[in-house]
Order: structure tokens, then C-alpha cells, then sequence
């Protein structure tokens, strides 16, 4: 009673990343831009970005653990402000913000410190925060059966920010819900509310 019960998830079936050919290619890349990469500055340049762009792709491996809820809690389980940094697929840049991921629990809750790895588990990949947010909110309904989920990221991307699109601190918010959480008006906007989102 009370136990967790670790599973050992196999979390990503991505190829992974190559750093030799990385480390070429973007020697290959200062050079098309007009730099010297076997230039004194740059010359440990392309390993960098290389083991950079390798981690920013890179999800760490965890267990989801979960709980009985053997207490029959079933109010809203929010974790709030969550870090996000992931890289745009348009345009490899970084954009980085928070995210809040709430539920409200089924027969099994989840490990407190599970929510930011579910994050990370899609953040660490070529994204679009659209599908990030949806693609958390799926992975949630699909391991937990949740009577509810609710996602909700907040992000700058670096992208827009640099060239002009929007005022630099322009944040843009996603938004995905399932179960309760969608359906019913009054779960949605006590979700909402305690996440800090008008609405
Ligand atoms: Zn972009």
C-alpha cells in the first residue's frame, strides 16, 4: 500500500545524434557564413555546438513512478512554472519558458517530481510549442488514465524575439486539455485560474 511502482519506460525511439558528423557540419556551416573555423577563436567551436545542440535533443531516461490513490484525492494536482527549453524546428533556435501541467488524479497519481521529466521527455527535440504541449498532454492521458489533464506552456522563442516579429518578452501561450478538464467549464477554469492564466 502506498508502494511505488516503478516502470521502466523506453521513452524515445529518435535516432541519436551523431557528434562527429555534427562537429563537421558546423565547421561546414562557419565557413559557408564567411568565418574560419581553424581560426584561433573558433577553432573548438563545432565540438561545442555540436555537444550543445546534442543535449538540447537529448532527453534524459526516466521511471515513471506512480502511486495508488489510495486516498481517494480528487481534487486538482498542479505543478506550476515548470522550466521549458526546447529548440523551434523552423529555425533551430532556442525557445524557453514555463509550462503547468495539471491533472486531476484516477486511480493512480503520479511521483511529485514526474511532471518536469514529461516536459523534458518532448522539450528536448525540434518542436513546435503546439505540439509540445498537446504531445505532454497525451503522454499524461495515455500512462496515467487521469480523470483529467491539463497542459499549458508559456514561451518566448528566440526566433521571433530576434527578429523583430514581436516585441522581445513576447510570450506565446499553448493550451491542451483532456477528459474533465475540456469538458467541464467550471474544472477548466478553476485549472486555468490556478495556473495563473486568465480565462
Ligand atoms: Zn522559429
Amino acid at each position: 500500500m502506498g508502494m511505488s511502482q516503478p516502470r521502466l519506460q523506453v521513452l524515445h525511439g529518435r535516432g541519436g545524434v551523431d557528434l562527429e558528423a555534427a562537429r563537421r557540419a558546423v565547421a561546414d556551416l562557419l565557413v559557408a557564413l564567411g568565418k574560419d573555423p581553424d581560426s584561433e577563436h573558433l577553432a573548438d567551436t563545432p565540438r561545442r555546438v555540436a555537444h550543445a545542440y546534442a543535449e538540447l535533443l537529448t532527453p534524459r531516461e526516466f521511471n515513471l513512478t506512480t502511486f495508488p490513490n489510495d486516498e481517494g484525492y480528487d481534487e486538482l494536482v498542479l505543478a506550476r512554472a515548470i522550466p521549458v527549453q526546447s529548440l523551434c524546428e523552423h529555425h533551430m533556435l532556442p525557445f524557453q519558458g514555463i509550462a503547468h501541467v495539471g491533472y486531476l488524479p484516477g486511480e493512480r497519481i503520479l511521483g511529485l517530481s514526474k511532471p518536469a521529466r514529461v516536459v523534458e521527455l518532448f522539450a528536448r527535440d525540434l518542436q513546435v510549442q503546439e505540439r509540445l504541449t498537446q504531445q505532454v498532454a497525451d503522454w499524461l492521458q495515455d500512462h496515467l488514465a487521469p480523470r483529467g489533464v491539463g497542459v499549458v506552456v508559456e514561451a518566448e522563442h528566440l526566433c521571433m524575439s530576434l527578429r523583430g516579429v514581436r516585441a522581445a518578452g513576447s510570450r506565446t501561450v499553448t493550451s491542451a486539455l483532456h477528459g474533465v478538464l475540456r469538458d467541464d467549464a467550471r474544472s477548466r477554469q478553476e485549472f486555468f485560474a490556478l495556473a495563473g492564466i486568465g480565462s
